[in-house]
């Protein structure tokens, strides 16, 4: 079988999700959009809720749908993206909870679904998502009459602690919210990082989950392992791959191992090179990333194993991620559909 293995430990992503709860006094609930980071939202949602988280965060109500289904009636899904036209049986038939952004969208969602649940986003200074103070000064008091389960808004500049966009934002979250007795939620992985005044009623982490920066204590959640489909000798001289980017400059052993960027193993990766593993050897990967395929000098190996490794604990996702001048919530979303994708719980 030539199809490259991607491991996703579940345990570590439970363990990832209990650690950074442990930082909170308040409740952590789990953001899976963008099916769970690329790693499957139903089995990533199955596995928290069984450890004990009850709240989830989608992007659109399609996700939630999928994500109701693997984890039965019980746990809150919310939707950021809120209520757009055409949702309302989705949300009530999946019972998806809309974190309104709008008062276009306050009035649909008033009007087709009276009573059924309902947060509301807030925008705190990043212009992205949510209702402006003004807007929400608005019709703030129509809104509290409806009870809304949750007032939210995000933090722009999380990442970096000592931004001063993160103490201005926190700021007008809390004059846009303070007094009105509903729970509220700022901090996506990077507040819930910055602290307990950022944390309130819920913090809804992502990437940490993953296994991601800025999480820095994370555990890895996943290993990408590829079969090495052929090895060739070259002499001094020979080049490899396309563009003949990359020559040899001794008596060189080539392996070809059976993935690229069709499987989110961008080309970019190369501009700073990166490494292919066996066991705990890094092997430079050398030639341009093709569409399946990839090249490693592994002449320094005693023997070629039956697989490399691009992912692991020493060559993680930001690291790659960092290669090619990206994030890693990009390399993760971006992991193809083409792996073998095996589960330990
Ligand atoms: C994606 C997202 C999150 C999760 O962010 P991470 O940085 O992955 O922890 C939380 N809240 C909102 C509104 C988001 O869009």
């Amino acid at each position: 079988m030539s199809t490259a293995r991607l491991k996703i430990n579940l345990d570590a992503l439970v363990i990832n999700w209990r650690n950074l709860d442990a930082k909170t006094g308040c409740e952590t609930a789990a953001v899976v959009k963008a099916n769970g980071y690329g790693l499957d939202a139903g089995r990533v949602g199955k596995a928290l809720a069984q450890a004990g988280a009850r709240n989830f965060f989608v992007a659109v109500a399609e996700e939630g749908i999928v994500l109701r289904r693997a984890l039965g009636p019980g746990p809150g899904i919310s939707v950021f993206s809120g209520h757009m036209e055409g949702d309302a049986k989705l949300l009530r038939d999946f019972q998806l909870t809309p974190m309104l952004n709008s008062i276009d969208q306050m009035l649909r969602h008033f009007e087709a679904l009276p009573g059924h649940p309902f947060g509301v986003q807030l925008d705190s200074g990043m212009n992205r998502l949510g209702m402006e103070a003004a807007e929400w000064a608005a019709v703030c008091e129509i809104a509290l009459q409806q009870n809304p389960v949750l007032l939210m808004s995000h933090l722009a500049c999380a990442d970096e602690p000592g931004h001063g966009m993160n103490a201005y934002q926190l700021q007008n979250f809390i004059k846009m919210t303070e007094g009105f007795n509903v729970p509220r939620s700022l901090s996506a992985t990077g507040g819930l990082l910055l602290g307990r005044d950022y944390h309130f009623d819920l913090c809804r982490p992502g990437i940490g989950l993953y296994g991601g920066a800025p999480y820095d204590a994370a555990l890895p959640v996943i290993e990408l392992e590829v079969p090495v489909i052929q090895t060739r000798d070259l002499a001094p001289g020979e080049s490899v791959g396309y563009g003949n980017t990359w020559i040899a400059k001794r008596d060189t052993r080539i392996a070809t191992i059976a993935a690229g960027y069709a499987d989110g193993l961008q080309r970019a990766f190369q501009r700073q090179g990166i490494m292919a593993y066996a066991d705990n050897t890094p092997c430079p990967v050398v030639g341009r990333i093709s569409m399946d395929l990839i090249t490693v000098d592994v002449t320094d190996l005693p023997e070629v194993p039956s697989h490399l490794s691009l992912i692991n604990e020493r060559q993680t996702v930001d690291a790659l991620a960092a290669a090619a001048g990206t994030i890693g919530y990009e390399v993760l979303t971006n992991l193809g559909a083409r792996y073998a994708r095996t589960y330990t719980a």
